[in-house]
């Protein structure tokens, strides 16, 4: 039998449920439904993250990243409250190995402060008072509301905070849409909605393309590959970052701390074939590699990025000693720790802009007729995702319901 619903959200991530939660605090007696593939919650990005809540100043101001993630961070802390999350307020220290990076700590410092986040700026010989471990250049720069927390903890509880609200999840369901008489429909009829929340993270422009939004992107994933040791071994109270590349969209092999007493360095941003390729004999894909190839192309051919200097500097973090390697240059000591093991993988599904070569910065969010579309939404969707989920509720969803 069909399943009727006021919205159908494809993706019971953190901004398919963040949307969920916000449809329904909006207006209680909306029938909402989250349809997911998978059996269960948290398998893919939202449950594969580094689990930092981000305080907010790497983005440029007028972007939806900065405002959701200053936002993002608050709201965040509270869920967590309220589910009983531990979160740990260990704060940031963005440290500097030229003079280079000395000189672009100052543009981050002032995007930060025009993003409303708390920032200081201090000089080399204060960094022992902070994270005696790291070592820097000449000034570096402190994030105190930098935080670390669980990530799959966090996405339960959005689970169990849609569920109170009436929400209703279909695990194991896949859905595709498709354009009938000018309305979006799902192509199996197992659904019959009003309106539509494409919110499934990595294959959002997939499902997007098929009815004709997003064909000026690619999807380029990129896999994130974390290295962990134990505190004991590398006794950080720091999260440790270096200044983020001009152009690239990551920011450089760092170390965070999880809520279990880790210390990890990574991720990585290697280019991959597959969106949900977690390892190297799973998620192949005919369709995942042509699109990678078709960014690949675009993003040689265009003048936005060094993408042979991106591959250049990351393949060969994938072997353990160069990633060690590299993280001395922020924590001289993570040279003597012989006790690294891998975690779990993350991939980031990166949008490339086909007519400019440009990797896109900022998260996408569409409408067309009866749909929205979340697309691009990558870092830091997880601190972002309840004032994300929000906005694509009060901007997008609920106007268009009428
Ligand atoms: C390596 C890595 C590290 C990161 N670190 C951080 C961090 O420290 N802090 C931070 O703020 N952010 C971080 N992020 C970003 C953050 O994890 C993501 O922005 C966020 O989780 C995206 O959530 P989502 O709901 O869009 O996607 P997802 O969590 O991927 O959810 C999408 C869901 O859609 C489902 N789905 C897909 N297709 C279909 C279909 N056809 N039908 C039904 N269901 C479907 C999937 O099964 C999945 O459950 C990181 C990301 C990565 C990859």
């Amino acid at each position: 039998m069909q399943k009727k619903c006021d919205v159908l959200i494809i993706g019971a991530g953190v901004v398919g449920l963040s949307t969920g939660i916000a449809l329904l605090q909006s207006r209680p007696n909306l029938k909402v439904v989250i349809a997911d593939k998978e059996k269960d919650i948290g398998l893919h990005a939202s449950g594969r993250n580094s689990g930092v809540i981000h305080a907010g100043f790497y983005y440029s101001p007028d972007s939806l990243k900065a405002k959701f993630c200053r936002d993002g961070n608050f709201e965040l802390r509270k869920l967590a409250k309220k589910y009983r999350i531990p979160v740990n307020n260990v704060g940031k220290v963005v440290v500097t190995r030229n003079e280079d990076e000395d000189s672009r700590l100052n543009t981050l410092f002032e995007r930060g402060i025009a993003n409303g986040v708390e920032l200081e700026i201090h000089p080399q010989e204060k960094l022992k008072d902070f994270e005696p471990l790291a070592i820097t250049h000449n000034r570096f720069m402190w994030s105190p509301n930098t935080g670390i927390s669980d990530s799959i903890a966090i996405v339960k509880a959005m689970r169990d905070e849609f569920y109170s609200l009436g929400g209703v999840i279909e695990f194991g369901s896949k859905v595709k849409i498709v354009e009938s008489k000018g309305e979006i429909v799902d192509a199996s009829n197992e659904f019959l909605f009003k309106h539509v929340v494409n919110a499934a993270g990595a294959q959002a422009d997939r499902i997007s393309r098929a009815v004709g939004v997003g064909s000026e992107y690619a999807m380029l994933p990129f896999m994130g590959v974390y290295r962990a040791t134990s505190e004991k071994n590398l006794p950080l109270k720091r999260l440790v970052y270096p200044v983020p590349h001009p152009i690239n969209p990551f920011l450089g092999v760092h170390f965070t701390l999880t809520i279990d007493g880790k210390v990890k360095i990574g991720p990585t941003a290697i280019p991959i074939a597959g969106r949900e390729q977690y390892s190297f004999t799973e998620g192949w894909s005919g369709s995942d590699i042509a699109q990678a190839l078709k960014g690949m192309k675009s993003l040689v051919t265009g003048d936005s990025h060094d993408f042979g200097a991106i591959l250049k500097s990351e393949w060969p973090k994938i072997i353990q000693r160069l990633l060690v390697k590299e993280s001395t240059e922020l924590v001289p000591s993570a040279i003597g720790v012989r006790d690294w093991h891998r975690k779990p993988p993350g991939i980031r599904a990166q949008l490339v802009h086909l007519p400019t070569g440009k990797l896109e910065q900022d998260f996408i969010v569409t409408s067309q007729a009866n749909a929205t579309h979340v697309l691009n939404a990558v870092s830091p969707g997880w601190t972002s995702s309840i004032p994300f989920g929000r906005h694509v509720a009060e901007k997008s969803v609920l106007p268009l319901l009428g």
